[in-house]
């Protein structure tokens, strides 16, 4: 049995649809458990009726039309017990409902398993037998085996859309809600543009065409592509390979010929499948046909057919790319988006963006809110072919989206867009004013920047410094590493707008989920892995180039420039790097530049630091708590996992109580503290931080006039009451619901709505 049961997820998995991989389940296990029966009732995301959607046993004419009510026979009882049902004979369960259209009259036996993924039941999975007899443990836990297997084909499936055909609601018309995670605040009306991710052979899903023409000439166009592509290498190495090596390329071209893979590509499509799904198609069946050939040297080409079919399909993807049409209110869907495909949206047309994958703390998110567009991460469930060049709703307070939303769905959204923005125009009166609470206690509030236009924003908004500086941005934008004269040239930029302001540069932060292209680190746990700090101690060239490119950058100006270091787990890091800042900094004078001495402090990222704190303030200038980061570590929740993304809370009590302790170090040592992380940015996190003594509040410029508003709205007084309230509380939830009471009683609930972070 564990041998089939290896064999059915391997056929489940290489299926080469999600209908054919459900047939193949029934087939498989009604053959591997010997029964009479099998299939497989999926629940309607709308309705949450279960779906007769796979037999094998029972009436094939029932599939899609047949369904379940929630509290309607075993089925439902399987899903309303969200636990395996194992009876000898169904008929006498006072839950057994008949239906006469599937025919299940002569079955006594049943198992019905649940299909459970992220706590979400997706359907039942059932067998029946004629005999009266229960089903043994074997069995039992064969069907719960296949049915976790069968849940990731679900859900896969339900973000793929490939669902959709298999007789679910369609979304047209139906007001259809999604949950992700808050990314970016906001509300938005707009229209779809699904963006596809990069080329990946093995997840493309079958879709149905009408103009089977216009697939041909696109199919063609990317073949004579690739065509050309090859000879371009070929002839560009041909100087320099061997002869038999440069005859793989000619096997290519042969391969591609019109009577070879091309032309069956061409019969698929003929067919009616899209151009992404006809190659797929054959080019899967090949390399299984070469990958079970005895010979090794012919088992290895399925490696070249794959290659190949890699290589057509971002073709494809190019060319539906370039003709992609992005309207004047683009929402941009997509199951992973990138910076660059934000970047590849022309000027001012990007409203929203709704991402499958990420969540809040992802650098996309970070992005959006730098750039104000509402944004919603790890919507996992959206089915991305259904809503294409729909209407929807995007609402980053919430992380809700609507799909084809009612009209008066629509008005109730208009109407808090125009109650959005008389708040802003409000709150941006205070442009000029400082940031101080009722009974006079003075904050700072800087900006964080680094992304285009961060610099524009940040000055218009009143920011009276920078934070954070996220030096990583133009080094990710680049072809290569940025010279010591680019990158002077961008800091210098920053600092002189904002002279005599102080302003924080980090030192190179990459590592985790900020890759550079041209520096690739590829490891099991990035974010556990060679990152911030520890990436720049073993290139001291890069360290030093650009702490000289900082310090080169202030020269003549009167602001303070702080030098501040990612990622610090151990005090010898903050030591070197203090040694090559001096370095740099010598090296600079000795130039013959006029510069001051840079400040340089620590980012409080990892647990151990917050131990440390009061040595490491001791040692610095200053100390400013990275908190997206250290939410992470302390909590053990990957920020970029929208699987865990429930579990990523700053408002923490743990998260609050390591805050409080890095302030209190901190000023021990008479060394200020700031936070840079999101916390900052919101009106519960930053009410909390004042009252924690928090002397500088970095965040992205969009929240800044809203947070001058909350502060120079409450008291230092109050602010500490309710900090010392919340520092008694056990868990998020507690602390959220108390903070947002006292804000409605503070007269602030025009923000309660807007704390996005938890
Ligand atoms: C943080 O970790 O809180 C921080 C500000 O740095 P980043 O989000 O860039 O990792
Ligand atoms: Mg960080």
């Amino acid at each position: 049995m564990l041998e089939s049961l290896r064999n059915i997820v391997h056929e489940v998995d290489t299926a080469r649809s999600f209908k054919s991989a459900l047939d193949t389940l029934v087939v498989s296990v009604r053959q591997t458990l010997n029964t009479d029966v099998c299939s497989i009732y999926l629940v309607d995301r709308q309705s949450k009726d279960y779906v007769f959607t796979a037999t094998e046993g029972l009436n094939k004419e029932a599939l899609g039309k047949t369904r379940l009510g929630q509290s309607e026979g075993l089925v439902s009882l399987v899903g309303i017990k969200a636990e395996p049902v194992n009876l000898e004979d169904a008929y006498r369960h006072p839950s057994f409902h008949f239906i006469p259209e599937v025919g299940e009259e002569p079955y006594h036996a049943f198992l019905g398993v649940p299909v459970i993924h992220h706590r979400r039941l997706l359907g039942v999975l059932v067998v029946q037998q004629s005999e009266i007899r229960r089903f043994d443990e074997n069995e039992e836990a064969f069907m719960v085996t296949l049915s976790a297997q069968l849940a990731s084909v679900i859900a896969n499936a339900e973000a793929t859309g490939d669902i959709s055909h298999l007789g679910e609601v369609e979304y047209d018309h139906l007001d259809a809600e999604f949950t992700g995670i808050p990314g970016a605040p906001g509300f938005v009306i707009g229209t779809a543009v699904v963006i596809h991710p990069a080329a990946n052979l093995d997840r493309v899903p079958d879709k149905i065409v009408q103009d089977v023409t216009q697939e041909l000439q696109i199919f063609d166009k990317a073949l004579e592509d690739v065509r050309a592509d090859i000879r371009r290498v070929s002839s560009q190495l041909s100087a320099s390979l061997p002869k038999e090596e440069l005859a793989l390329f000619d096997a290519y071209l042969h391969m591609l010929d019109d009577n070879a893979l091309g032309d069956e590509i061409r019969k698929v499509i003929r067919e009616g499948q899209w151009a992404q799904g006809s190659v797929r198609v054959v080019i899967q069946s090949h390399v299984r046909k070469f990958e079970q050939m005895k010979d090794s040297y012919l088992r290895e080409r399925a490696a070249d057919v794959r290659e190949l079919g890699q290589r057509i399909l971002a073709n494809l993807q190019a060319i539906r790319q370039t003709k992609t049409h992005y309207p004047n209110d683009t929402i941009l869907v997509g199951e992973e988006i990138s910076p660059s495909m934000m970047a590849s949206v022309p000027g001012g047309k990007l409203k929203g963006i709704v991402s499958l994958r990420g969540s809040g703390n992802s650098h996309v998110a970070i992005l959006a809110r730098a750039m104000d567009v509402p944004t919603v991460m790890g919507a996992i469930d959206i089915p991305l072919y259904s809503v294409e060049h729909h209407s929807i709703i995007v609402d980053g307070y919430y992380g809700h989206v609507y799909a084809n939303p009612t009209p008066a769905r629509m008005e109730h959204y208009r109407k808090l867009q125009e109650e959005e923005k008389g708040f802003i125009s409000e709150t941006e009166i205070l442009k000029n004013k400082p940031a101080v609470t009722l009974d006079g206690h003075r904050i700072r509030l800087w900006a964080n920047v680094g992304f285009s236009g961060d610099l524009e924003r940040s000055l218009d908004r009143g920011a009276e410094g920078i934070g954070l500086f996220r030096t990583e941005v133009p080094f990710m934008t680049s072809e290569r590493f940025p010279t010591e004269e680019e990158q002077r040239r961008i800091y210098r930029e920053h600092m002189k707008a904002f002279s005599p302001r102080p302003v924080t540069m980090r030192t190179l932060d990459i590592g985790g989920d900020k890759v550079l292209s041209y520096f690739p680190i590829v490891e099991e746990n990035p974010f556990l892995g060679w990152r911030g700090i520890r990436v720049t101690l073993d290139h001291p060239e890069l360290f030093i180039v650009q702490a000289r490119a900082m310090i080169k950058a202030n020269a003549g100006l009167k602001g303070d420039l702080r030098i501040m270091l990612p990622m610090v787990s151990k005090v010898s890091e903050i030591e070197e790097g203090k040694e090559l800042v001096a370095r740099a900094y010598r090296e600079v004078k000795e130039e013959g530049f006029e510069v001051a001495e840079p400040l340089v402090g620590v980012m409080i990222e990892v647990p151990a630091a917050v131990y440390q704190a009061r040595h490491m303030a001791k040692i610095t200038d200053f100390l400013a708590v990275g908190s997206n980061d250290l939410t992470q570590y302390m909590l053990a929740v990957d920020r970029n996992n929208p699987r865990v993304a429930d579990l990523y809370k700053d408002l923490h009590p743990a998260v609050l109580a390591a805050l409080r302790e890095v302030s209190k170090a901190a000023h021990v040592e008479n060394k200020a503290v700031g936070i840079c992380g999101e916390l900052a940015g919101t009106a519960i996190g930053s009410i909390l931080l004042v009252g924690m003594g928090y002397d500088v509040l970095s965040m992205n410029a969009t929240n800044l006039p809203r947070i001058k508003w909350v502060l120079r709205n409450i008291s230092l007084r109050h602010a500490r009451l309710m900090l010392s309230r919340v520092l008694r509380m056990q868990d998020t939830e507690s602390i959220v619901d108390y903070m947002q009471g006292e804000l409605i009683k503070a007269g602030l609930e025009r923000v309660v709505a807007r704390h996005s972070s938890n």
